[in-house]
């Protein structure tokens, strides 16, 4: 990018110098035809004054000028003198555009190629009282020789230019790359207000997903610390009743209540597994498969008839209410948060408790609300229960067979779902979880 705003500020100086120069030239050149028209012009007057051009004093002419040349024209075109040429051999120059002008109008000034001389000549012509013409010329040499005179010092100018703006260039360059420069190296320090008011947005974005990606990687590690945690936790368990059933140091009845103490070990390390599992399949899910057009009432029925059992254990009663409402979801996924939520709500909750699953919509809404007269969930706690592995109370959440996880997993579907979660939850009164979609 520096190089790129660099080339392109060398091009505009280059650009510049290129255009000035050719204006300078153009300017210079005009400036000597006029010099040269007023030299020419200034000559016609001293020679006419001179008296020397009459007809009478006709031979005693020729005159010598240097690089002047003189012509003398009658008024039917025939040469009357010329110092550079023999008159005889010469042409009728009545046709000559200059000699036409003078004696329509007094004087001209043309230039252009004398085909006797070969080159661009300037040729002033006046018209004299006894209606001869009197034309002075002169060759571009003089024109030319001061060019030459003016062509070096130009060319050190250019050059002299050209070098300064390269350096101007490369400071500009540095200059206004350096805050993206800055960006680049600092993103997280980077003050909030930027050099280019431009770039704000581009800037923001680029740090939010910067953070974002900080914190995917921090939830990343954390997750990975757990799961290793918690796998442990119930393997050393399992590792330390087996040792002990192998050294004989349990026997008999006590056999069987350690053998129960393994397989309820090994059942939580599979749930766990399981959970784990369905977590990395939601994490690589990019877009929802599978969608379908479904009525979740029927969804939340049969989730309630699968776990009346698990109900009628915890003496908890658990019922269905609502309306026929129909969502295009995936339906599987609809139904593992039904039940994750009702199977909160039972476990959750205090012998003779009930739980309730309502289906609706509101405003056009669909909703699926679960509710229960349970424990409830302190407020400090509201804000985390959703985090994987966050568990308000370990020990009630490990005997009831619970993994951590089961809210992580409701927030990924829902979230993919492009739903919102409200919880609202108090104490001893009972926990609500509305999702909708
Ligand atoms: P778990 O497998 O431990 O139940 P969840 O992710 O389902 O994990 O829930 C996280 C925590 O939130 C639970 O450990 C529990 O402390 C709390 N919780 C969830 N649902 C309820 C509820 N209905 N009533 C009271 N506490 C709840």
């Amino acid at each position: 990018m520096k190089n790129k705003i660099n080339i392109q500020l060398i091009s505009i100086s280059l650009l510049a110098i290129l255009l000035t120069l050719t204006l300078t030239l153009g300017v210079v050149n005009t400036l000597l035809k006029e010099i040269a028209k007023d030299n020419l012009q200034t000559t016609a007057k001293i020679l006419e004054d001179s008296g020397d051009f009459t007809k009478e004093n006709k031979k005693n002419l020729p005159f010598s000028y240097e690089d002047l040349r003189i012509t003398w024209i009658d008024s039917d075109g025939s040469i009357l003198y010329d110092n550079d040429a023999d008159e005889s051999q010469m042409e009728n120059h009545l046709e000559r555009p200059e000699v036409k002008e003078a004696l329509k109008k007094g004087s001209a000034f043309v230039i252009r190629r004398s085909d006797t001389i070969g080159k661009s000549t300037f040729y002033y012509a006046y018209l004299l009282k006894d209606n001869t013409v009197l034309r002075v010329a002169k060759t571009e040499d003089a024109a030319l020789k001061l060019m030459k005179g003016i062509l070096p010092l130009l060319a050190l100018v250019v050059i002299f230019l050209f070098i300064v703006s390269t350096i101007i260039a490369r400071v500009f360059s540095a200059r206004l790359i350096r805050p993206i420069e800055e960006l680049a190296h600092n993103m997280k320090e980077y003050p909030s207000s930027v050099a280019y008011k431009e770039l704000a947005p581009f800037m923001k974005m680029i740090r939010d997903q910067h953070m974002e990606l900080l914190k995917s990687a921090q939830l990343r590690q954390d997750f990975t610390a757990n799961v290793s945690h918690e796998l442990k936790t119930p393997l050393t368990a399992i590792s330390g009743y087996a040792e002990l059933m192998e050294t004989g140091m349990i026997q008999g009845e006590e056999v069987k209540t350690y053998s129960q103490k393994i397989r309820e070990n090994t059942s939580r390390l599979l749930a766990l597994i399981n959970d784990i599992l369905r977590l990395f399949e939601l994490d690589t899910e990019e877009q929802i498969e599978k969608l379908e057009s479904f009525d979740l009432l029927e969804l939340a029925e049969k989730c309630v008839d699968n776990l009346k059992i698990s109900a009628q254990k915890h003496e908890v009663s658990l019922s269905c209410q609502g309306e026929r409402t129909y969502i295009t979801a995936n339906r599987d996924m609809i139904y593992e948060v039904l039940c994750n939520l009702c199977d909160n709500g039972i476990r959750y909750n205090n012998p003779g408790g009930a739980v309730e699953v309502t289906v609706g919509a509101e405003e056009g809404i669909a909703f699926l609300r679960v509710k229960d007269n349970g424990i409830g969930i302190p407020g400090e706690h509201q804000g985390r229960i959703f985090e994987r592995f966050y568990r308000v109370d370990k020990s009630r959440s490990r005997q009831t067979g619970g993994t951590g996880l089961g809210l992580a997993i409701v927030k990924h579907i829902v979230a993919i779902h492009h739903g919102k979660i409200q919880l609202n939850s108090e104490i001893g009164k009972g926990t609500e979880i509305k999702v909708s979609f």
